[in-house]
């Protein structure tokens, strides 16, 4: 038999196509879909299609839904954070956050990462597998049916580097911006990246209304190379004109983030520079309070550093915010609570 096909990964166009070769009517793409977009994992609570026709979707089609492994609620602020098992008994973490403007979903795009920054938690076992476009859409539409929170915004911040995992990301915006689907728009969407630029181009060639941010960390080479190996072999000047070329391309401003980190990345000359490259691009800064990962040896930048870190990035013209600290009590920063979970239970990770 061929390996069934993963359903929640088609447009419904292709949906469409598919069961029309399957000797179906159309309409019946249409109620699968609308039962996919509710929730529903199991072709038997399909309860508006024939057994037969149920029993034929289960034998060309394979359906999971995630399992909640942990959810923790932040009793600061409300910040909830899933950890999910996947099909194969992996897991990747989602976090949900409450702001004024509405709810946004920070969401994983692999399951591990390969790009080893050094203050990153989500990198130090290495990148297992990339997540399904089907899989990325589920923390988003689960996240939404567990908490009860309609998402409007969506952050790809997660776990993994979204460019080295590009198909299928860009599939799962497809999907989740669909006017049948989830329908989120655009805008309310961030892709992040350590700054794979071989893949600016392909991404400005798809003209999505996103938010690219860049998470740049370091404004000089030598220190970005040190905490940033995506760094080798490409270098800032090399990213800032890969950023340049993406914002006339697509006149979607970039935004940079700055994770401060004690000691190393938060002089005042660092500032200067970051003016400078922020300037060149029409970038906006959102520096980042460094969250301390347990195995990492970095911490955060002192307060006074940070606010004379901003106070020379304004006088320099440029548009600075400071993230807020969401869900401190609950190891939201990236990678913390599936590393948790590795830690207790030793090799409770498999790659396929
Ligand atoms: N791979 C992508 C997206 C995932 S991480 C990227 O690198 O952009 C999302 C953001 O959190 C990135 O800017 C990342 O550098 C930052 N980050 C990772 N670990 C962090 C930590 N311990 N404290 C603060 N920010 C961190």
């Amino acid at each position: 038999m061929t390996e069934r096909k993963d359903i929640l990964s088609l447009l419904p166009e292709e949906l469409e196509q598919a069961l029309t070769e399957m000797g179906e009517p159309r309409f019946r793409a249409a109620q699968i879909f609308q039962w996919l977009s509710r929730g529903v994992r199991s072709f038997e609570g399909m309860t508006n299609l024939s057994k037969e026709l149920r029993a034929k979707l289960d034998a060309h089609f394979c359906l999971y839904e995630p399992k909640v492994l942990s959810k923790q609620v932040s009793t600061m602020d409300g910040t909830i954070k899933y950890l999910w098992e996947l099909c194969d008994g992996n897991a990747v973490e989602t976090v949900v956050m409450s702001y004024k403007h509405g709810n946004t979903v920070c969401v994983s795009s692999q399951v591990g990462c390969r790009q080893g920054c050094a203050f990153c938690a989500s990198t130090i076992g290495g990148l297992v597998r990339n997540l399904r476009a089907s899989e990325i859409l589920d923390e988003v539409l689960f996240s939404e049916l567990d908490s009860g929170k309609k998402i409007s915004n969506i952050v790809l911040m997660g776990i993994g580097e979204p460019l080295d995992n590009f198909d299928n990301v860009m599939r799962f915006l497809e999907l989740v911006n669909h006017p049948k689907g989830m329908n989120i728009g655009m805008r309310h969407i961030s892709l992040s990246t350590c700054g794979i630029i071989e893949k600016f181009p392909a991404l400005a060639e798809r003209d999505l209304q996103l938010t690219l941010s860049v998470s740049l960390h370091a404004p000089d080479d030598e220190t970005r190379s040190r905490i940033m190996p995506a760094n080798h072999g490409r270098g800032v000047a090399a990213l800032i004109g890969a950023c340049r070329d993406y914002y006339e391309k697509t006149g979607r401003r970039i935004s940079f983030e700055y994770a401060m980190i004690d000691g190393v990345n938060d002089s005042p000359e660092q500032a200067k520079l970051l003016a400078r490259h922020a300037r060149a691009v029409a970038a906006h800064v959102n520096l980042i309070p460094l969250n301390h990962v347990e195995e990492r040896p970095f911490q955060p930048s002192a307060p006074e550093h940070l606010k004379n870190f901003i106070q020379i990035l304004e006088e320099n013209g440029v548009n600075v915010t400071v993230r807020r600290r969401l869900g401190s009590d609950v190891d939201a920063s990236c990678g913390q609570l599936r590393r948790k979970m590795q830690k207790t239970q030793k090799g409770g990770q498999r790659s396929t």
